[in-house]
């Protein structure tokens, strides 16, 4: 098959020939220290453009301006179907730029450009027309009272879900785009005002989705974006006194940090952290589907994704096969530049994830574990890794308990259903987890089993808008989209009147 790169569209060229700003108060502004960093292209260590590194002053900025916006602003008297109008907007107008969206994801994070137009953009505007119908559905109750202490009184009871105020929301890099819709969407729907960091290795999306929101009438000040890196404009708005809530995607290390940074005016937090995922094939499983499920599971996103299908336990009796098909499935799947369009998985997003994924993998070798396919850089440019499965692991190795967030998956076998339990529970995180088999009785049974948030069956990184998506244990607090996301960004307030 002959191999083609896709063609930067004139609207992208002309985005990425000079340095960006940062987005306070409905202008575009440097940060007040004038200071910027490069993003880079991973598939080559190429800067693509320069960017503002906002500090804690930047941040302060955009939280004073968030702040106005949800005080005084026109926000606060916009109706619910107004705000639901400026939402459909924005994704009307995001639709229009898919192809600028894809390319700029794929060229800042290194995803395949196929991916990201088939995927990660089409969610991410499905997930806004999502949540611009949730705006005027947000309801609260009436409740009859008792008061006991109170007879013979009556009262008229009622909730009223009341948007929580200005939320800081860090994200991450593996789906740039997504997240920043996933982030900015329910927030935006029941009428916070938001200062959105993207993350320092992929910030060109966010600015991009933030000339559309402008673009699409939002009032100055309700989407505030400032980029710059986690240890100083993350950390200032996790801090942030006037801040309500943080709402973070990323590692679970620095989850924790965003916790003890949140403490200082208990400001309201959701954390979507790491994952383990396992994914669990029963001796009666259609392999058939099963196999390139579940190698597509680790290897979707260059394994960069949360929910990854990381650890694959499979009955004993069959194994050697699925191993040898998931195997099989690595050695097609075609490495190159996202932009490619023959390309199925690109680049990790950098250098240091690079030397992170293969030093996971070095470190199971010297435990004992061995390679199947993969295991190694691939090519001299750019921070690919090949695919790799690893077996001979077992539950105690850092492989099969820590996060890789790379093309790396461990398998083990098991003997009964008790043991695949007991290892797929096995773990700090419980973010997701897959169970592959014909029985549908056992199939429920083991989900209802399952320490995870999302459990998918008979197949795997199933998203939906109406899908709550989040972790047990340390794999986070709350869950985003549906109903749940709404509900997170809101406060119940009950009124109590005497008649
Ligand atoms: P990774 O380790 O995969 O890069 P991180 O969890 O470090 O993922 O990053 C996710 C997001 O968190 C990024 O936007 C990053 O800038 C931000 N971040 C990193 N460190 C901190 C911190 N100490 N406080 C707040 N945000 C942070």
């Amino acid at each position: 098959m002959s191999t083609a790169t896709t063609e930067i569209t004139p609207i992208l060229q002309s985005f990425l020939s000079s340095s960006r700003k940062i987005l306070i108060d409905g202008k575009w502004d440097d940060a007040l220290s004038e200071q910027t960093f490069p993003t880079f292209n991973p598939a080559t260590g190429d800067v693509l453009c320069q960017v503002p590194d906002g500090q804690k002053e930047d941040i302060d900025r955009a939280v004073k301006a968030a702040r106005h916006a949800f005080e005084h602003g026109p926000w606060q008297t916009l109706t619910p179907s107004e705000r639901g109008k400026l939402l459909w907007k924005l994704a009307d107008l995001m639709e229009q730029r898919t192809e600028e969206f894809a390319q700029l994801d794929s060229l800042d994070n290194g995803k395949p450009v196929t991916l990201a137009r088939g995927g990660d953009v089409p969610m991410a505007i499905d997930f806004i027309r999502y949540m611009a119908g949730w705006s005027t559905k947000i309801e609260g109750t009436t409740i009859p009272l008792s008061v006991p202490y109170a007879p013979g009184a009556q009262f008229h009871a009622y909730t009223l879900r009341e948007p929580i105020g200005v939320v800081g929301q860090i994200i991450p890099w593996n789906f740039p785009l997504l997240m920043a819709a996933w982030k900015i969407g329910p927030a935006l729907a029941v009428g916070c005002t938001v200062v959105l960091k993207p993350a320092e290795q992929t910030p060109l999306s966010a600015l991009m989705l933030g000339e559309l929101a402008c673009e699409a009438g939002f009032p100055d000040g309700v989407l505030n974006i400032v980029t710059g890196f986690g240890e100083t404009a993350g950390a200032a708005l996790a801090a942030h006194p006037d801040v309500d809530k943080v709402a973070f995607t990323g590692s679970t290390e620095v989850g924790r940090s965003i916790v003890h940074a949140a403490a200082g005016n208990l400001k309201k937090v959701t954390l979507e952290l790491g994952g383990k995922s396992p994914c669990v094939v029963l001796p009666d499983a259609d392999l058939t589907s099963a196999i390139p499920g579940v190698a597509n599971a680790i290897f979707f996103n260059q394994g960069e994704c949360c929910s990854a299908g990381s650890r694959l336990y499979v009955e004993k009796k069959i194994f050697d096969r699925v191993v040898a098909g998931v195997a099989d499935q690595a050695k097609q799947i075609r490495l190159g530049p996202g932009m490619e369009t023959t390309t199925d998985m690109g680049p990790l997003v950098s250098d240091e994830q690079q030397q992170r994924v293969l030093g996971y993998v070095e470190s199971g070798m010297n435990e004992g574990a061995q390679t199947v396919v993969g295991g190694n850089r691939y090519g001299d440019r750019g921070y690919f890794v090949e695919p790799t499965v690893l077996v001979n692991t077992t539950q105690h190795m850092k492989v099969v308990q820590e996060e890789i967030f790379g093309p790396v998956v461990c398998a083990e076998p098991f003997t009964d259903l008790e043991e695949a339990l007991g290892k797929a529970n096995d773990s700090m995180y419980g973010l997701a987890a897959s169970v592959w088999t014909r029985d549908v009785s056992q199939a429920h049974r083991l989900a209802a089993r399952l320490r995870a948030g999302l459990v998918w069956i008979n197949c795997h990184n199933i998203m939906d808008a109406a899908l709550p998506f989040g972790g047990y244990k340390q794999s986070g607090w709350g869950r985003e989209m549906a109903n749940e996301a709404i509900d997170l960004y809101t406060e119940v307030k009950a009124v109590c009147a005497q008649l």
